[in-house]
């Protein structure tokens, strides 16, 4: 299999069911870099005697305030990660995007998931059976859907030329190569050829976490 170009600062965009979290666990440790889940941060707060009242937000599938959102992730955040499900509006990614750059850390990448709302819908159901998720039901579903597609335009169009679109519709292993393949094109050719087509910027360095 191709090496994958040295890239550390990923966030995952994508539906609910999209398979991003999968996607995402896979892509941090083939990068050898932390994956930070936003919903898995949020239930874990809920699990932890709800200090900031979240259990009703989660449960009918709301998107939990910006200021909140920001404020319990960035002290997880570290050079390195890939994002999954942050930024999910577009004020909390422009607020990422301050946190990074004076530190040097900026996004390398974005990729967003694509999976039509049939499959979805059927993995959710699946995935009900064995997770038991408070927000996997249809009509919690069908909100939380509503709530990415209302958000998404924002989010693909701050990323501009970071984004990268992969089709999430096959299997997880199908669905992993696309994606490393995707990630690979869009690498710059070495030094001394031309990188016109470079849709981001690769560094030399290793992840520093
Ligand atoms: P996920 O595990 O990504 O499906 O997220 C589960 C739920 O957590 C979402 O439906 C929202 O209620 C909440 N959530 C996750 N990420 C965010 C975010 N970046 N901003 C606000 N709410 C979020």
């Amino acid at each position: 299999m191709e090496p994958l170009p040295p890239i550390h600062r990923i966030v995952m965009l994508g539906p609910p069911a999209s398979g991003k979290g999968t996607q995402g666990i896979r892509l941090a440790a083939a990068l050898a870099v932390p994956h930070l889940s936003a919903g898995q941060l949020l239930r874990r707060s809920v699990m932890d005697g709800d200090p900031h009242g979240l259990a009703r937000s989660l449960s009918e599938g709301e998107l939990v305030p910006d200021e909140l959102m920001y404020a319990l992730i960035v002290p997880a955040l570290h050079d390195g990660f890939i994002l999954d499900g942050f930024p999910r509006t577009a004020t909390q990614a422009r607020w990422l995007d301050e946190f990074l750059e004076p530190r040097g850390w900026q996004v390398q990448a974005a990729v967003e998931i694509a999976v039509d709302p049939g499959t979805l819908a059927a993995r959710m159901v699946l995935r009900s059976t064995y997770q038991h998720r408070a927000d996997d039901t249809p009509e919690v579903f069908l909100h939380r859907l509503q709530e990415y597609e209302r958000e998404a335009p924002m989010l693909r169009a701050h990323y501009g030329r970071l984004l990268i679109t992969v089709d999430g519709q096959d299997s997880e292993d199908e669905v992993f190569q696309r994606l490393r393949g995707a990630i690979r094109t869009r690498t710059p050719a070495p030094a001394g050829r031309s990188s016109a087509r470079a849709g981001f910027d690769v560094e030399s360095v290793a992840p520093s976490t």
